[in-house]
């Protein structure tokens, strides 16, 4: 008997589908299946079904869940998609493999501190608040490049761009402009789209695309 899709599966097909109309490479867009909220039994699968990159947004969480899993399965990679105390940037670094949301001054210095200790340097996106959304987090798109100048002369090796559009609007006009910005800065990463909308942004040039409902189903509430 056939085993039935799973959505890891499905995913991975709409990406194949939506790059071959997009006339793109499915080597250009790297899936982070976030995982945030759900326990160790839920991952589990996807890493035996060979799915490497995972997103976390909590230093805390990703240090209790990752130790463990990675004994396991060793070549999993781990990208940090929520906000950033400064005063985590150690352990941040000492955890993960990728950090996508640098968005101010204080976090470069953070960081860079950070990188000069671990003798780690990881590779890391700016969060640009397109929506001009405050709780969000992101750099105010006025203030990118004065930021990209700090972080390039603190030596963080930088992936790209990443955006989360508002809530209930239409995504696309955002991940253009995101991809403007990348390309006007000489930036090859756009980490941008989730469980809704991954496949206009991959259409729209995204790297990276962070999903995490369609793979795990509903996050559990927190307590
Ligand atoms: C939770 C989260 C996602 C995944 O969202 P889904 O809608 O569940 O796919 C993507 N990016 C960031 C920054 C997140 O916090």
């Amino acid at each position: 008997m056939e085993k039935a899709d799973t959505p890891l599966d499905d995913i991975r097909a709409n990406i194949e589908k939506t790059c071959k109309i997009a006339r793109r490479s499915p080597d250009e867009v790297t899936l982070v299946a976030v995982s945030k909220m759900h326990p160790a039994e839920a991952i589990i699968p996807l890493l035996e079904q060979g799915q490497v990159h995972y997103g976390e947004n909590r230093v805390q969480e990703a240090q209790s869940k990752w130790p463990g899993l990675r004994d396991r399965f060793p070549d999993a990679q781990l990208h940090l998609v929520g906000q950033l105390q400064s005063n985590k940037a150690e352990d941040a670094v000492a955890l993960f493999d990728v950090i996508h949301s640098l968005d101010r001054s204080s976090l470069v210095k953070a960081l860079g501190k950070a990188f000069d200790k671990l003798g780690k340097r990881v590779p890391c996106f700016v969060q640009v608040d397109v929506g001009k959304e405050d709780q969000k987090g992101g750099c105010p798109i006025d203030k990118l490049p004065d930021l990209l100048d700090q972080a390039r002369e603190a030596q963080i090796p930088l992936a790209g761009l990443m955006c989360i559009p508002p809530l209930d609007t239409e995504p696309a006009p955002f991940f253009a402009f995101l991809d403007k910005l990348a390309r006007d800065h000489e930036l090859d990463g756009r980490s941008m789209g989730m469980s809704g909308d991954y496949e206009t942004a991959i259409r729209l040039g995204a790297t990276h695309v962070r999903v995490g409902t369609a793979l795990f189903g509903e996050r559990p509430e927190p307590a």
